[in-house]
């Protein structure tokens, strides 16, 4: 193992633009998971800590607001900058955190959080609502702020997370309270210090850690307007219920079982990328993953061998070092979920192509796991794994594989591998997803919109449409009179 840089954060909790702790809440270990070691600790926000943060954020508004949106964009920008220069401590933490390999954290987790608060940072002064004639009179609208956001975040792309909520919503002039997934809590921290530096004046972002019980005194609180939560559908659901409760605005970005399909006249070699990207990458611990791999008859079995062949590439190790490209599960729970499906897989009869068990190192390193001759009713067909389980589903027609890639209550992504243009746009065009590609996997770049449909989510991240998510219209008619009345 290489040398481990030192990820204990100075407190647990960042408010009112200071690192702030609590003791007395209930300690949360972080743990390496490529070595089982607990290399920090942090403390749940107590009852009193949820309150300074809320109160925090709530006292912040009014001079966030009133903020030009060019000045609001300058300091989101100057935060990107910062990130940016200290990438690789922040993606040394984000490695320590998540167990996500420094080569995938160097390009895919700092940056991002950079790229999204550069984005939203940038067109922050272009925020405007509209002019409307109406004969002799006019109306005009406003774009304005919701107020106090609560963030929630999943334990896979921590910063990622952190940042694609906070920097749209600070741009329209909201403020935030950001919970971390309690098995990665470092990350958000540093965000939200970034920020402080950048220029944010303090209590605009918020960190507090904690568990689902610290997540929903959040979500209840009457000075929360929106809440948007990055985590599974079960969680989603409470989460929705809770804010519905207070009529409060939602962005739920839950999970999926996507299809990528592969047709035969497919490059090999670009659907193989397409598949590994869409399995393997993050070891699997991506909500957007394609893990329903639908091979027409024709690629079949040469898809297979030259994914076995690509395997052969995986290099498993110490995630700090820069050659190791396949990482452990974040946690040994998460690592027994996905021994439970692959056990199930084999019981239930399909062909297990490689993999299959764990890897012999220390920490919670799987496999890459690929299952062939999988059937729509097998559990590895239907439920989310969250882990390196490739399940390939055989099919013949367009028409089928269509039919059997919309038959799942989850809609959060879906790709076709095709050299067939038409049929390409053909197909995505009747895919019930929210995030499609065609000879493409997985690339969830800021200027497009991201998010699901069905049990997978509501409402969009990035993209200019996650403005509407965190800002709402004010319609000021303008009487020119003289007013008119029936009596
Ligand atoms: P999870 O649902 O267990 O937890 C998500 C977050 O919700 C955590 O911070 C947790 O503490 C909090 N939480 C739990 N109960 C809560 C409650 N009652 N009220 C408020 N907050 C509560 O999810 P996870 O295991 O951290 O992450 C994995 C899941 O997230 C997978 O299903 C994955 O597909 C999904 N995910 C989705 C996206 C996306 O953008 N669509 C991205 C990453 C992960």
């Amino acid at each position: 193992m290489m040398g481990r840089p030192d990820a204990t954060p100075k407190a647990s909790h960042f408010i009112g633009g200071e690192y702030v702790e609590d003791t007395a809440g209930d300690p949360i270990p972080v743990i390496y998971p490529a070595t089982g070691e607990e290399v920090a600790r942090v403390h749940a926000a107590t009852p009193a800590i949820v309150e300074r943060a809320l109160a925090a954020a709530d006292a912040a508004r009014a001079e966030w607001a009133a903020m030009t949106g060019a000045e609001r964009g300058r300091i989101l920008r100057r935060a990107a900058d910062i990130m940016r220069e200290r990438n690789r401590a922040l993606s040394e933490i984000e490695t320590i955190d998540t167990g996500k390999p420094l080569q995938e954290t160097l390009v895919a987790d700092a940056t991002s959080g950079a790229d999204s608060l550069e984005w939203f940072g940038g067109i922050a002064a272009s925020l405007r609502g509209e002019h409307v004639r109406l004969g002799r009179d006019w109306a005009y609208t406003v774009r304005e702020p919701l107020g106090v956001c609560v963030g929630i975040g999943a334990w896979n792309y921590p910063t990622q997370i952190a940042c694609w909520k906070g920097a749209p919503a600070l741009a329209c002039g909201n403020t935030m309270v950001f919970k971390p997934s309690e098995t990665t809590p470092l990350s958000a921290l540093k965000v939200a210090e970034i920020l402080v530096e950048a220029g944010a004046p303090p209590g605009v972002y918020n960190v507090v850690q904690g568990r689902g019980d610290v997540g929903a005194a959040l979500v209840g609180d009457a000075r929360v307007a929106k809440v948007s939560l990055t985590g599974s559908v079960p969680t989603g659901s409470k989460v929705y219920a809770a804010a519905a409760a207070g009529i409060r605005h939602v962005t739920m970005e839950l999970g999926g079982k996507s299809p990528l399909i592969v047709f035969d006249d497919a490059d090999l070699d670009d659907a193989v990328s397409g598949a590994i990207n869409g399995n393997f990458y993050s070891s699997g611990q991506v909500c957007s993953n394609g893990t329903r791999v639908f091979l027409q008859k024709g690629i079949k079995e040469a898809f297979l061998a030259r994914m076995v062949e690509r395997l052969k590439g995986v290099r498993m190790g110490d995630p700090l070092d820069e050659a190791t490209n396949f990482g452990p599960m974040v946690s040994e729970a998460q690592m027994k979920i996905v021994e439970g499906y692959i056990a199930k897989g084999i019981e239930e009869g399909a062909r297990l192509v490689t993999g299959g068990g764990r890897a012999n190192l220390p920490g919670y390193f799987l496999q890459p796991t690929v299952f062939a001759d999988v059937t729509d009713d097998m559990t590895i067909a239907r439920e989310e794994i969250f882990g390196p389980v490739l399940s390939a589903l055989d099919f013949e027609t367009e028409e089928e594989v269509i039919a059997r890639a919309n038959d799942t209550p989850f809609g959060l992504s879906g790709a076709v591998f095709t050299r067939d243009l038409s049929r390409g746009h053909r197909v995505v065009g009747r895919l019930e997803a929210g995030s499609c590609w065609i000879n493409a996997y997985n690339l969830t770049p800021v200027e497009v919109p991201f998010g699901g449909s069905k049990m997978s989510g509501v409402g969009r991240e990035n993209g200019l449409v996650a403005i509407e998510h965190y800002s709402e219209l004010k319609t000021v008619y303008v009487g020119m009179g003289p007013v008119e009345a029936a009596y």
